[in-house]
């Protein structure tokens, strides 16, 4: 099989949660995502897709043009059943995780269409039936994260991520003590600083509410300065924005610097080096979240596949990424989100998306 045309999408993501705060863009209204749709000459056409918001992991433009670049020099002559190959040659290149993601992805569905076997099967059989979603909830006043909590609570979350740094010291205290006064014992909280708190801030804040049940993420910009924290405060600590590689992980465990990691698809290179997380977590006791800076149900089905074949030990929780946009491409209801829990609704071949290729978005470069 060898790849006979590759069409790149550009994607926006309208969010439904009004405004996003991300590392350099403190009041981003819109995400896009970039579409990759892969045809081979027998007929059979993969779908993949990587993310952003403002400026992270890159700008849109960026993602989109380098992938072309990446696809145009290096990877049209490929067979993309021969995932192993494809890896070998993206990993000349190094980092850069979003400019591949949509490519591995795509290969991924071509190769479970080609066997007739959802990704699921592929990546070794599910271990759970259903993934444990969380909710991230986006800066506010203490007293509109504690209703927005209320809000998702009656759609069954149970897991929720409050996002604070950002600015005032004391309000992000504020934050941390009124949501949780209202935690529940079946409840999972984590606070996620994005890296915006300086070590003694983080000290500051942190020795105020230690006695809390909470998980704090990223507290630091860096992972010495995270494992600093650490080692100082009594809470469990979650890696996320400086982990952007399979070598970075590997990197934090080795040095004692988390209890559990983020695992963004769309800036680690999909869903190839995903797996390889996947394993290594596996291999540890540490805990891991799926997640991604948005997505249609192409990276939802991507992240629902990768939860559901993790260890029940390891999995923390993973998101429904295609719910925090009305935006859409599916036309078969693929993803099922019930009572704080996400699984496939089929056992279609590949990522089991039914795409709908009117709704991709703008198409900006056809490779053939
Ligand atoms: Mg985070």
């Amino acid at each position: 099989m060898k790849i006979k045309k590759v069409s790149l999408y550009r994607k926006e993501m309208p969010m439904i949660c009004g405004k996003f705060t991300c590392s350099l863009e403190p009041g981003v209204d819109n995400a896009e995502v970039i579409i990759t749709r892969i045809a081979t000459d027998c007929g059979l056409v993969g779908y993949g897709e990587s993310g952003a918001v403002g400026s992270y992991p890159m700008y849109a433009p960026g993602i989109l043009a380098s992938s072309a670049e990446l696809i145009e020099r290096h990877l049209m002559d490929k067979d993309p059943c021969q995932l192993g190959v494809i890896q070998q040659t993206m990993n000349m290149i190094p980092g850069q995780g979003a400019i591949k993601t949509g490519f591995d992805m795509a290969c991924w569905d071509i190769l479970g269409k080609s066997l007739g076997q959802p990704l699921h099967a592929l990546l070794g059989g599910k271990l759970q039936e259903k993934a444990p979603l969380y909710r991230s909830i986006t800066h506010a006043p203490p007293a509109d994260m504690v209703q927005t909590l209320n809000d998702w609570r009656l759609e069954g979350y149970r897991q929720f991520q409050f996002r604070v740094g950002h600015g005032d010291m004391q309000l992000d205290l504020a934050r941390i003590q009124s949501l949780l006064a209202e935690k529940r014992d079946n409840e999972m909280f984590t606070v996620d600083v994005a890296g915006n708190w300086r070590v003694d801030h983080a000290l500051h804040i942190l020795n105020r509410v230690r006695d809390l049940d909470f998980t704090i993420e990223q507290p630091c910009w860096t992972v010495d300065d995270c494992r600093s924290v650490r080692e100082r405060v009594n809470l469990p600590i979650k890696l996320d924005n400086s982990l952007n590689s399979v070598n970075d992980v590997l990197r934090a465990y080795a040095t004692n610097a988390c209890d559990s990691i983020v695992l963004h698809i769309n800036k680690f290179g999909g869903i190839s080096p995903a797996r390889v997380v996947r394993d290594i977590v596996g291999a540890t006791t540490l805990g891991i979240t799926y997640s991604t800076q948005w997505g249609t149900e192409i990276t939802t089905a991507a992240l629902t596949h990768l939860a559901l074949t993790t260890s029940p030990n390891n999995l923390i929780t993973t998101i429904d990424a295609h719910n925090y946009s009305p935006a859409t491409v599916a036309t078969n209801n693929p993803i099922v989100v019930d009572n704080g829990e996400m699984w496939m609704a089929n056992d279609d071949p590949g990522l089991g998306v039914a795409v709908d290729d009117e709704a991709l978005g703008e198409l900006v470069k056809v490779i053939q």
